[in-house]
């Protein structure tokens, strides 16, 4: 049987997942192995879950979310979906600070590849991580928190030090959130100002086709409950008087309800609700991270491809994250705005674009997204990471045998 990423761009070189029931059975597969990768929900695009040895899941180990309300956090399952995290957090009344834009990932694998939401004050989500179980290489456990040394260099891994079992999730009183989606706003506008836009809300999205290189087809605004309430219209841009997905043409069935109607954020923060396929599907993505500073020039950077990237792309989204300090995190160091593109499944055709599109924001020292596509060199990325020899000797030190290594880490010198 062969085994494919959720997109349907890759097939694993492995031909079985193997799926343990117990931790027992997990650390004799890791003990064992002399090539091992985890797999979370495939939700990746390029081949950072990929191993010609072993592919091992924890979806099926046993699945839990024990909350502890004095340290604020709740110990889940890194196995677990976002989507099914959320629920019994909800029902005891707390929340997580932001999600993705689909709830449909593990929580292991999206903080691995620094996956994130929106939002000028929220960090990545695995900025909201205080605490890792990893499982290494010679099958011992190792428990990790915030002032441990190396946690920094742990929450994203990249899948390179061990599996992680279970997970400390920060977490905050639940709370509501209204979502309001604005139309046809002009880019030159926006970019007069992108802080007063993207501060807007909670969190704010910024949506375009580059169809029309001079408008912003959609912004999506989060306004968190007792937050000021979303305004009437953005930049002259109404509110839209139905619901929308990001995709132009494509029912909002799958979306979150939008419409300004206030409701829990678990059903608000995320795009996409969980009982159904998000985005489209035949899909790839790519993302690259600039600081918050540079984002208006690096977007007009862009604008000038925009009769290029059209015919490939489904939608564009902008987004903000906040500086953290984890060492392959995205974000580090730099308050964060990410470019995002959702291509048409044309492989060959979206790598084709891409390093023109990486050259345009060259200036900005652009940092790709662990889980999408992108073609930048293996050193131009290691030098936009302050503590990328600090993160290589942590891997040496918990996987000494290179057991959770493969092509994609190899290629990276990690
Ligand atoms: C429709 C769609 C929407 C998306 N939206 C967003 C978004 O809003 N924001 C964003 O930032 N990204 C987004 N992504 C990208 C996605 O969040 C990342 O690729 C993320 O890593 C996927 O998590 P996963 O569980 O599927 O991991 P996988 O793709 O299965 O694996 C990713 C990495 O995590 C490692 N890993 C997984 N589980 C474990 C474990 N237990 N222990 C150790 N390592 C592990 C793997 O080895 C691999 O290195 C989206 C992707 C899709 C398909």
């Amino acid at each position: 049987m062969t085994e494919h990423n959720w997109a349907g761009n890759l097939t694993y070189s492995a031909t079985s997942v193997a799926e343990p029931t117990t931790r027992d059975e997990l650390a004799g597969l890791v003990r064992a192995a002399s090539a091992i990768r985890v797999l979370g929900s495939r939700h990746s695009f390029n081949r950072i879950a990929d191993t010609d040895g072993l592919l091992v899941s924890t979806a099926a180990l046993p699945a839990h979310v024990d909350i502890d309300a004095e340290r604020r956090v709740a110990r889940v399952a890194g196995g677990m979906r976002y989507g099914d995290v959320a629920r019994p957090l909800h029902a005891e009344g707390w929340a997580l600070g932001n999600l993705a834009s689909l709830p449909h990932i593990s929580v292991a694998g999206a903080i691995a590849t620094g996956t994130h939401g929106s939002g000028d004050r929220n960090r990545s989500l695995a900025g909201a991580v205080a605490g890792l179980e990893i499982l290494t290489a010679d099958g011992g456990i190792r428990m990790l928190r915030r002032s441990d040394p190396g946690f920094a260099g742990a929450v994203v891994s990249l899948g390179a030090l061990g599996v992680v079992l279970d997970v400390e999730l920060e977490i905050v009183p639940a709370f509501d959130v209204a979502q309001t989606v604005f139309e046809r706003v002009r880019w030159d506008d926006v970019l007069a100002d992108l802080a007063a836009v993207t501060s807007l809300g909670y969190s704010v999205s910024l949506f375009t086709t580059w169809r029309d290189p001079d408008v912003v087809d959609q912004v999506w605004v989060k306004a968190r409950a007792g937050d000021a309430a979303a305004p009437q219209h953005v930049l002259g841009g109404g509110a839209a008087s139905a619901p929308r997905h990001p995709l132009p043409g494509v029912p909002a069935d799958s979306c979150t309800e939008q419409g300004g109607v206030a409701g829990p954020w678990l059903d608000r923060l995320a795009h996409f609700r969980l009982e159904f396929t998000p985005s489209q599907g035949e899909e790839l993505q790519s993302e690259y991270f600039v600081a918050r500073d540079d984002a208006p020039a690096a977007i007009r950077a862009l604008r000038p491809l925009a009769a290029r990237i059209a015919p490939l792309l489904l939608v564009s989204e902008v987004r903000t994250i906040a500086a953290d300090d984890l060492w392959l995190s995205g974000a580090y160091g730099r308050d964060t705005v990410g470019l995002h593109f959702t291509w048409r499944r044309d492989q060959a055709a979206v790598e084709a674009l891409l390093p023109e599109i990486e050259a345009a924001l060259s200036p900005f020292d652009p940092r790709p997204h662990w889980g999408k596509v992108y073609t930048l060199p293996a050193a131009a990325i290691r030098e936009r990471y302050p503590r990328w020899a600090d993160a290589a000797a942590l891997r040496a030190e918990l996987d000494p045998r290179g057991v959770f290594r493969n092509t994609f880490l190899r290629d990276l010198g990690l």
